[in-house]
C-alpha cells in the first residue's frame, strides 16, 4: 500500500485491550482501526461454536448485523460499505491436554466452576501448570492458534435486505485468515509482557516466553502476527486491483 491510498478502515471485534494493541502495532501504516469503545452499544457476542473459524465468524458477521441495522450512535464514527469488521479468536491448544484449552482459553479456570465471563490470566495459567506438573519438557508442545475473520461493515445488498438475510449475506461475504505459532509450555511463569498464556508460552526456536521476549519479536513470530500477514497481503491484492 502507498502513502497516497486512503486507510482501510476496520473495526476490531473485540473487547480485549491487547488483542488490539498488538493488531494496530502489526498492521501498521494503511489501517485505520476503531474498537468498541467507539460503539459502547455494541451487543456481547457469545462465543460457543466449536472452532476458533466459527466463533470468528459469529463475532464478525454479528456485529456487521448490528452495525448494519442500529440507528447511527451519536459521536460514533460512520460505517460505510467501505470499511470492514475484523474478529479474532484465538487460543492455545496443548498436546498433551488433547488440545485444550483450544476455544476455551479465555475462560479454561472458570470451566471448573461452571462461572459465566472469562477467567483472570493468572487463574487460567495456574490451571495449566497444574494439569501439566507431570508432564515432562518434551511432552509439553503447545501451539497458539489465530482465526481472522474480516467482514464488510455494511453490504450494499444487505442494506436493501430483510433482517432475517443479514446473517447469512455477511457469512458468504466472510473472508478467514489464519496463523499458527508453535513452541512448548515451560514450567513456571516468566516475563511481565503480553498477556494471557504469554508468560507460560515458549515459541521454537527461543529460550524466553513471549512475555520475556518483547511485543516486537512476539509480533514477527505470533499466530496473530501471521494470520495479520494474510490480511495485509489480501488488501495489497484488492487495492491492486481496485477495490
Ligand atoms: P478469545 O478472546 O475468545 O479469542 O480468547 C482468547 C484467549 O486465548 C485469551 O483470553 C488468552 O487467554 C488466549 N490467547 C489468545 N491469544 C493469545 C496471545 O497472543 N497470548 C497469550 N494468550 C493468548
Amino acid at each position: 500500500m502507498n502513502a497516497v491510498t486512503a486507510p482501510v478502515i476496520l473495526l476490531l471485534a473485540t473487547r480485549n485491550a491487547h488483542k488490539v494493541g498488538e493488531i494496530r502495532a502489526i498492521l501498521g501504516g494503511g489501517f485505520r482501526c476503531l474498537t468498541l469503545d467507539d460503539f459502547p452499544g455494541a451487543p456481547e457476542v457469545v462465543e460457543d461454536a466449536s472452532t476458533f473459524a466459527g466463533n470468528a465468524t459469529k463475532k464478525a458477521v454479528e456485529l456487521a448485523r448490528w452495525i448494519s441495522s442500529s440507528p447511527l450512535t451519536p459521536h460514533a464514527p460512520r460505517i460505510t460499505p467501505a470499511d470492514f469488521v475484523l474478529a479474532d479468536d484465538s487460543g492455545l491448544e496443548v498436546d498433551a491436554l488433547a488440545g485444550a484449552p483450544g476455544v476455551h482459553s479465555a475462560r479454561f479456570a472458570a470451566l471448573d466452576a461452571s462461572t459465566p465471563g472469562n477467567s483472570h490470566d493468572v487463574g487460567n495459567n495456574a490451571k495449566l501448570l497444574r494439569l501439566l506438573a507431570e508432564v515432562p519438557l518434551e511432552k509439553r508442545t503447545a501451539r497458539f492458534r489465530c482465526v481472522l475473520a474480516l467482514t464488510p461493515g455494511i453490504s450494499e445488498s444487505v442494506a436493501n435486505a430483510s433482517p432475517v438475510c443479514y446473517a447469512d449475506e455477511f457469512e458468504m461475504q466472510t473472508q478467514l485468515f489464519e496463523g499458527a505459532c508453535a513452541g512448548h509450555i515451560q514450567f513456571a511463569p516468566g516475563g511481565k509482557g503480553g498477556f494471557g498464556y504469554d508468560p507460560l508460552f515458549v515459541p521454537d526456536g527461543f529460550a524466553q516466553s513471549f512475555a520475556e521476549l518483547g511485543e516486537d519479536v512476539k509480533n514477527r513470530l505470533s499466530h496473530r502476527g501471521k494470520a495479520l500477514e494474510g490480511l495485509k497481503r489480501y488488501f495489497a491484492s484488492t487495492l491492486r486491483c481496485g477495490r
